[in-house]
């Protein structure tokens, strides 16, 4: 995949520049340690022109992340956000997905940074698992453990624990993985959310040992606007196993169908689940469409 060209702009520390010209300090303790933290959000093209969907919250996100981090956070989210829009209109993007990322500069100690850079890319990008149903894993990788790390950040870092994962569930012909917290309970999968439909109701873990998502907590707010159950509680691997029918939720995969967990199928067809009616509500919402669906 290529994600930039002699063309494309990315904004660095106030600029825009061009991508192939930004080099990184080989001394940077972002590179070495993976201590720096990102958000991915996406841009739609909705009959109202390009309109990033919940700016406000991925960049407040951000500023959460490097603040539990340690890295200076010094700039105007108002302003970050602007100058998104902007560097959307330079590279001629009308839908993105778009990652700006908190770096620090040389510094071979372990010790948290006084200083910090941010830059900010765009590119084309569909869903991120694809648009069929999936078939997933439980892993034996775990969760990183709340008590070791700031799980509710977005860090660099952690992400090695989502390319493992993923990595061992797609060597075992699988698309994704599905994590364990360290009690055992699923908590979600290496990049998304998981929520579960049983008898009518919808579940999903609880925030505790999850990533906040942005857009596992639009799930809840459309269920809660759709009149459907949602109920926030710990889940077995065995309620996973007996599900009527799950999902995952994720900025970059949006809404996607899972058909099988490991060995077992679900039966009832994804069409007819309620994860597809919050996913087709989720589509007209992201889409600023108005023509809602009735439930009846
Ligand atoms: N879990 C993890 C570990 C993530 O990195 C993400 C974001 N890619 C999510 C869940 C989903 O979060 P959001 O809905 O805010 O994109």
């Amino acid at each position: 995949m290529q994600y930039y060209n002699q063309n494309t702009l990315v904004y660095l520390n106030d600029e825009f520049v061009k991508a192939n010209q930004a080099g990184v300090d080989l001394f940077g303790q972002s590179l070495h340690y993976g201590y720096g933290a990102f958000e991915g959000l996406r841009a739609y093209n909705t009959h109202n022109g390009t309109r990033i969907f919940k700016a406000e919250a991925h960049f407040e996100r951000l500023r959460k992340s490097c603040e539990a981090l340690r890295l200076p956070y010094t700039w105007d989210n108002r302003t970050l956000i602007e100058k998104t829009y902007e560097l959307l209109e330079a590279n001629n993007l009308r839908a993105a997905y778009i990652r700006p990322l908190v770096f620090s500069g040389s510094n071979m100690h372990l010790t948290s940074s006084d200083q910090a850079n941010i830059m900010i890319a765009a590119w084309e990008w569909g869903p991120y698992l694809g648009q069929n149903l999936l078939r997933v894993n439980i892993s034996s990788i775990e969760r990183p453990n709340a008590k070791s790390f700031p799980i509710e950040a977005k860090a660099s870092g952690q992400y090695i624990n989502s390319i493992l994962a993923t990595s061992d569930a797609q060597r075992h012909g699988f698309d994704e993985a599905l994590l364990l917290d360290q009690e055992g309970f699923v908590a979600q999968a290496s990049s998304e959310n998981i929520f579960i439909e049983k008898d009518f109701k919808i579940f999903t873990p609880p925030l505790e040992n999850v990533f906040p998502g942005i857009t596992r907590q639009t799930v809840i707010n459309i269920c809660k606007e759709l009149g459907f159950d949602i109920i926030e509680k710990k889940l077995t691997v065995q309620d996973i196993y007996t599900a009527d029918s799950a999902f995952l939720s994720g900025t970059a995969a949006e809404i996607i169908g899972i058909k099988q967990v490991d060995h077992v199928t679900y039966k009832e067809e994804w069409e007819h689940s309620i994860g597809a009616s919050i996913q087709r509500k989720y589509k007209n919402l992201v889409l600023e469409q108005e023509n809602y669906e009735v439930i009846i």
